[in-house]
């Protein structure tokens, strides 16, 4: 049951540690700080325990904070391509998992009073109007994205042939315009399904009454201005922007064997003297980039940590699809000798770390990163400098906002997603952001303001803990059907 006057929230979430993470991290906002009665909705997780999905929602059920609650998988073998991109994957296992989030509504013991769905989820809107309560769209990235992912409707009627092959940068109103190269992954081949699934979540997301980001307004103040703008891209989106981030996890319970070593090594090495090199839940390299990292991490001589897969053919998203199992022979994928000369300034952690725990570490002084929105946030909030490593999603489009609008992070001179970034490159940076010399210098100073800024845009007061406040007054001004009203 629900104590009296509090409002209940349902937030939906697709699989992927990226997407669960946020949600998770809203919901105990939610009722933590604000006061809601929350039940998560994971769909299309994986059922295998010792998968680190299970276990994070095993920890978030063990707060006892919310009610979370598994939708029951879906197989989609039959209903997409063998060779169908991650993306596309997830807009299939959200379709499919419709009528039993359907269900799992109604079989509430206590009707929701609003819907936070994921990105993802943009097809379950209309329930909203089925339901006559409010419904909420969650981005959990940030507000450029959005700018580029609303205008691509717009853009689908405008631009001839391949957006990768055109000459000029793409003008979003009031946004920086992006480069060709940079768009986000489904618009990289316009025949593929995963392309017609952005157009559709594109339109589908001006349903809703509102969007919440996982950004602040500190952070991207011109980019929501102009989602908010009716003259710009507020004509588009015809509802309001609520930033309520930056929400990361807290800190991991580490304590196996493999963790204390590696906070044991940790804890011997001088401040912010290590980099901390890690791509994603779903980041491989190719085998000739692996090979190359290897190198370029001896020959800076700088120490390291970092989290090894197995290669895939292609650097990109593998580890999405590979078996996450097996791989005993894991060091078999280094240069030989590597392990014995690094040994002393370097670790190497099989397939997952605890990322949070080791960003917050004194130790470590920079992030080599696939530039995955949890994980910049994560640096961010630790005041930890960025190599921008982009591989797939919107990854381009946020090194880029890393680098040039935040000013905390380098990139390689190569893109990494076209070609292989060569060892003396990856050393020249590895170096560069490690032995402080002027452009680290102010990089650092940078990257712990805006640590500072995101602390005061979450406390009492601060702007995206107000955001929230309004998304409470608003759910409860705001009946179903006066949407239009108040836009308009
Ligand atoms: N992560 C982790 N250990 C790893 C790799 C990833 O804890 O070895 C976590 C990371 O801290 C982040 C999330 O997984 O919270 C990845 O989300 P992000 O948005 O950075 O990238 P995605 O995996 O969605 O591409």
């Amino acid at each position: 049951t629900i104590a009296k006057g509090k409002l209940h929230a349902v937030l939906l979430s697709s699989p992927g540690m990226g997407h669960i993470f946020p949600v998770i991290e809203l919901g105990k906002r939610l009722t933590a700080h604000h006061g809601f009665h929350v039940t998560v909705v994971v769909a299309g997780a994986s059922s295998d325990p010792t998968d680190p999905e299970s276990k994070t929602i095993e920890a978030a059920a063990s707060l006892g904070l919310f009610d979370i609650m598994r939708l029951p998988s879906v197989d989609i073998t039959g209903l997409v391509d063998p060779n169908a991109t991650f993306i596309t994957r997830l807009c299939v296992i959200m379709r499919e998992a419709k009528p039993a989030f359907k269900a799992a509504l109604s079989a509430m013991e206590v009707q929701p009073d609003l819907l936070i769905l994921d990105l993802f989820s943009t097809e379950h809107l209309i329930l909203g109007e089925e339901l006559r309560i409010p419904t909420y769209t969650y981005v959990a990235t940030n507000a450029w994205f959005l700018a580029l992912f609303l205008y691509t409707p717009t853009l689908d009627k405008t631009v001839a042939g391949e957006y990768v092959d055109q000459p000029e940068p793409f003008d979003i109103p009031g946004c920086r315009p992006v480069l060709p190269y940079d768009v986000i992954d489904p618009m990289l081949d316009r025949n593929d399904q995963q392309y017609v699934e952005l157009l559709r979540m594109a339109r589908e997301i001006t349903m809703g009454n509102g969007i919440l980001l996982n950004t602040w307004e500190e952070l991207q103040s011109g980019t929501l201005a102009a989602l908010r703008d009716a003259g710009l891209l507020g004509r588009i989106a015809r509802q309001p922007m609520y930033t309520i981030g930056p929400l990361i996890r807290p800190n991991e319970l580490v304590g196996s064997d493999t963790e204390n070593a590696l906070f044991g090594w940790l804890d011997r090495q001088p401040a912010e003297s290590v980099i901390y090199v890690s791509f994603g839940s779903g980041g491989t390299l190719s085998a000739d980039q692996l090979t190359e990292l290897a190198a370029g991490l001896e020959l800076s001589g700088q120490r390291f940590i970092w989290v090894l897969r197995p290669p895939t053919a292609k650097s990109g998203c593998g580890w999405f699809f590979g078996s996450k199992s097996g791989s005993a022979d894991m060091w078999s994928f280094l240069p030989d000798g590597f392990l014995e000369r690094t040994q002393g300034t370097g670790l190497v952690v099989r397939q997952w770390a605890p990322q949070v725990n080791v960003l917050a570490h004194a130790a470590v002084g920079a992030f080599m990163s696939h530039c995955g929105w949890n994980s910049i946030l994560e640096s961010i909030v630790n005041g930890v400098p960025m190599i921008a490593w982009p591989l797939y999603a919107e990854q381009r489009m946020n090194a880029v906002l890393l680098e040039e609008d935040f000013g905390v992070a380098f990139r390689p001179k190569v893109r990494p997603s076209e070609k292989t970034v060569e060892r003396q490159e990856i050393a020249g940076l590895v170096s560069k952001i490690l032995v402080s010399d002027g452009s680290s210098q102010a990089m650092r100073k940078k990257v712990k303001e805006l640590k500072e800024s995101a602390k005061v845009a979450l406390r009492q007061g601060g702007s995206s803990y107000e955001w929230l406040c309004k998304l409470e007054d608003d759910c409860r001004t705001m009946g179903i059907g006066s949407r239009k009203a108040w836009w308009n």
